[in-house]
């Protein structure tokens, strides 16, 4: 069991909780799993995010002020943005693709749809500033009129509903610069606190990294230890949680499937009513993870070759399955690109942290294809103008959205609204969403390892074996 790699080791943990998961629900013992379990996963979860903001705080501050030439940092930032939004574009079309052949929405039952189509006129009726999309009336067509009951959503439905809708309009209302103004700190120690202000702390990381680089080595050789000290430290401690990382995931999987549902079959019948939205959904981002980055990264990088990129990157994406948060992955993510892909720390230090909140390719292609996959499960045909409004909101939604479980539900409202459809759909989705949501941190992580990559290469800051 000793000489096993750690993301071997990390694999089985994995499944050894959902097997868990499974056996203590048909044998009665979801509870037990969920007091006595789960808070070693909840305590994993914790140790990352605890680690991950002085970790970029740190290493971004003794990354740029260790840079020798600042229009560098201009360049690598210019490389680093530009290769984010084609990978991000690339995955929106993907998905768009994806759910225009598959169309999964279309093999709902055709009683239903038309049910669901009835509702989405009745939902543009009552709703100020919206329009029928397709400018198709159903209602006024007396064939279709017993058809026509409104249906309410559960009390519970309706609460989260509500709750994610909140989330979102603090985001809609927003003006075009916002996202500007909201990268600036107007208090380091409040963004320090707050994991969805990540941005914040790279803004001050990089003004501080270059504020040191230019004063002369005597006047800021104290900070300079103590940056990179402390650096070294948070280190030490991912490399300890990463040595019980396997018992963790083991404990963090057993709980989120404990919490799912009650018995397997439950879990089952909430994916059969899902089936051809998830599988859709799933062969697009295993396209990405086992097709697309590999083959980006071998084409660019000769001495990475298929098996060797999983091998190196694999303990990062396991991470990002059990913790659906790339904010949590961050600190392994960052020690996978360095240790393993030979990543200069001056790129992976710049490069990861922005990318954990900025690049979201599963995400992208998420709100793509459940977007689309809910408008034809309403009878909605969306012209190719309409998608392409969904690729642009779905790419700045990806941006927007935090690095933490189930965020890209809440900026789907955004993508919703935006188009003009009903963003209470997205309770349609909900059940399925976390082991969706794990696949697709997966996908963003993944992302965040081969830009920094090729950023590193094109800047001959790569250590290639
Ligand atoms: N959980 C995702 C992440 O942290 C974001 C999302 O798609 O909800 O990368």
């Amino acid at each position: 069991m000793k000489k096993l790699p750690l993301h071997v080791k990390i694999m089985i943990g994995l499944v050894a909780g959902i097997l868990w998961a499974f056996l203590s629900s048909s044998l009665g013992w979801n509870q037990f799993t969920i007091d006595w379990i789960d808070p070693f996963g909840q305590i994993f979860i914790r140790m990352l995010k605890y680690i991950a903001v002085p970790l970029v705080l740190f290493s971004i501050i003794s990354g740029i002020s260790g840079l020798k030439d600042m229009s560098k940092l201009g360049r690598m930032g210019g490389k680093t943005l530009g290769f984010y939004l084609t990978t991000t574009v690339i995955a929106v079309g993907v998905g768009l693709l994806l759910v225009n052949i598959i169309k999964p929405g279309n093999l709902i039952d055709e009683e239903q749809r038309v049910r669901n189509r009835l509702k989405y006129e009745n939902w543009v009726a009552q709703t100020e500033g919206v329009e029928i999309l397709d400018g198709k009336h159903l209602l006024s067509d007396p064939q279709y009129s017993h058809l026509n009951q409104m249906e309410e959503l559960s009390e519970a439905e309706k609460k989260m509903v509500e709750e994610k809708q909140a989330a979102a309009s603090e985001k809609d209302s927003a003006g075009p610069l916002s996202f500007l103004v909201d990268m600036v700190p107007s208090n380091i120690v409040l963004s320090l606190s707050n994991d969805k202000l990540m941005l914040q702390v790279i803004f001050f990381g990089i003004f501080f990294g270059i504020c040191m680089a230019a004063l002369p080595d005597d006047k800021v050789s104290g900070v300079n230890a103590f940056v990179n000290g402390a650096n070294e430290v948070f280190l030490k401690m991912v490399d300890y949680v990463m040595k019980a990382a396997p018992f963790f995931v083991f404990c963090l999987l057993a709980g989120v499937v404990a919490k799912m549902a009650n018995t397997p079959a439950q879990v089952f019948e909430i994916f059969k009513g899902l089936a051809s939205y998830s599988v859709t959904l799933v062969i697009g981002l295993l396209f990405l993870i086992f097709v697309f980055y590999p083959l980006v990264i071998s084409s660019f990088v000769k001495s990475i070759n298929y098996r060797k990129f999983f091998k190196k990157v694999s303990p990062a994406q396991f991470l990002a399955f059990s913790t659906s948060s790339s904010a949590a992955t961050l600190p392994v993510t960052m020690e996978v690109v360095e240790d393993n892909l030979g990543v200069s720390k001056n790129v992976s230090s710049f490069v990861l942290p922005i990318g954990a909140t900025v690049n979201m390719d599963g995400t992208s292609l998420y709100q793509a294809v459940a977007v689309v996959f809910m408008a034809q499960m309403h009878m909605v045909d969306l012209t190719v103008a309409q998608q392409l409004t969904i690729v642009l909101t779905a790419t700045l939604a990806s941006i927007g959205s935090a690095a933490v479980p189930s965020a890209g539900l809440v900026m789907m409202i955004v993508v919703l609204q935006s188009v003009g459809l009903n963003p209470a759909w997205i309770a349609i989705i909900f059940p399925v969403d976390r082991p969706l949501d794990m696949l697709r941190t997966v996908v963003n992580v993944t992302g965040d390892t081969v830009v920094s990559t090729l950023v590193a290469k094109s800047e001959g800051e790569l250590k290639e074996d």
